[in-house]
């Protein structure tokens, strides 16, 4: 692939809650002239008690709507951005912007539209503080009128209007329809603004700034201070934030993986640290057997036996088809002989119990069925496990040690993860054994 000199930075909310974190992104950005277009989110928490700018705008939006007496929000709104301004010692003026969001909001304007001023306004004051042209994505960003995205409209639109800039800062969040009604991602969704930014202008790296580390191995709540994450695959990615790691939107890895656009997770308070790069391919000399550990509680595993199943054709579909006219995804099938388990989220199962259990029984006429209602699930996961002998006998031995007993086991076929079932109280003590003796 060509280089093309373009990075695009992505700044989260507690990247930009105040006129010291503004100064830390100006000194970033400078830093690297190929940082040519950036993507604030709007101001988020300065300490543990403060309130994020987009969650004031909601409920700014709802007591405008109700009736009550909502000036006192927006006034608090108003002066954390004006507090920025004053201490950057910046001429420019919001004033007049908020008019127009209060008359906006007193004609109910929508709650998509009054979440997204919070990256509007930022993004308005970063400009003016980088020297940065300011593009409003109400002009390219895309959505239908239903609030569904675009992506192949808003790539044709954004890179048309990014074409005619060599600096630019975008809001995060937010896009319009062709009528003009603002729409918004879901929460966080600025990062998913960084990636189509970053797909349209084909970047050679977008890097998302935030106030981690980077991904850690495994659960900080859970393993005291893990080892960060140097490197690892858009796939390994994909597992562990499906078993609930979080740094990053879901949506934002489409655009960019697509490409072959590597992501670089960075930290704004500590800009000299290595992150953790995303990408698409690892170096044999950076590949490690174990990229990390991750887990969710609260599964179900129904277990259905019936005598000669191995023989009996189309057994899977129906048992599949039973879930699916209930709308219900399985997560995983381990299987035997005569037997087959589903294992499913135990809200969803108890949502619909006997809807299920009437589907298996009228499609399946099983011998027995079985359920199992305290599972949690963990899943190592690492490209490298393939390579490397004697993994799978470590992560057993770690957890016999432990005492955990294991319900269920199942390894993916191109061993990028190993997931295994253990009881709910059972969660913890698996996650920290198997960190002590894969991660070592
Ligand atoms: N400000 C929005 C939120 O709090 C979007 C974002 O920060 O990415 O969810």
């Amino acid at each position: 692939m060509t280089e093309s000199g373009i990075k695009v930075a992505k700044f989260g909310g507690s990247s930009l809650a105040d006129a010291g974190q503004f100064r830390k992104v100006k000194a970033i950005v400078e830093k690297d002239p190929q940082r040519r277009y950036i993507i604030p989110s709007a101001p988020g928490r300065r300490n543990r008690e403060d309130e994020k700018v987009t969650d004031l705008l909601y409920q700014c939006y709802a007591e405008t709507v109700s009736g009550g007496d909502y000036r006192s929000t927006l006034d608090k709104i108003r002066q954390r951005y004006q507090e920025i301004i004053d201490e950057l010692g910046l001429a420019l003026s919001l004033e007049s912007q908020f008019e127009k969001i209060e008359q906006a909001f007193l004609e109910k304007a929508g709650e998509e539209y009054a979440a997204s001023r919070g990256e509007y306004l930022n993004g308005i004051l970063l400009a003016d503080y980088l020297g940065y042209d300011f593009i409003d994505p109400a002009c390219a960003v895309r959505f239908d009128r239903d609030g569904i995205f675009e992506d192949e409209r808003t790539n044709f639109f954004l890179q048309e209007c990014l074409g005619k800039t060599e600096h630019a800062v975008i809001p995060g969040f937010y896009g319009a329809d062709d009528a003009g009604n603002i729409h918004t991602f879901s929460r966080g969704g600025s990062d998913v603004t960084g990636a189509i930014v970053a797909r349209a202008v084909q970047a050679d790296l977008y890097e998302n700034w935030t106030d981690v580390p980077g991904f850690l191995l495994t659960d900080p709540g859970i393993v005291k201070d893990p080892k960060k994450i140097d490197v690892m695959t858009f796939g390994e990615l994909r597992e562990l934030s499906y078993r609930g790691a979080t740094v990053l939107h879901e949506e934002a890895v489409y655009p960019v993986r697509r490409e072959g656009i590597s992501i670089h997770i960075r930290n704004t308070n500590h800009p000299e640290e290595t992150g953790t790069l995303i990408c698409s391919q690892i170096r044999p000399e950076d590949m490690v057997p174990v990229t990390g550990i991750a887990g969710k509680k609260n599964f179900t595993a129904i277990s259905i036996a019936k005598n000669r199943m191995n023989a009996q054709i189309g057994f899977c579909k129906k048992l599949l088809e039973a879930f699916e006219e209930n709308q219900i995804s399985c997560e995983h099938l381990p299987s035997g002989i005569d037997t087959i388990s589903v294992i499913l989220s135990q809200q969803e199962f108890h949502s619909k119990e006997q809807q299920i259990m009437e589907s298996l029984h009228r499609l399946l006429r099983p011998d027995k069925i079985e359920v199992d209602d305290d599972m949690a699930l963990v899943t190592v996961v690492g490209k490298g496990m393939r390579s490397v002998c004697g993994i799978a006998s470590r992560f057993f031995t770690a957890l016999g040690d432990a005492g955990v007993n294991i319900k269920m086991i199942d390894m993916g076929s191109n061993e990028v993860n190993c997931t295994i079932g253990v009881s709910n109280r059972d969660f913890e003590t698996a996650i920290r054994a198997l960190y002590e003796a894969l991660a070592q």
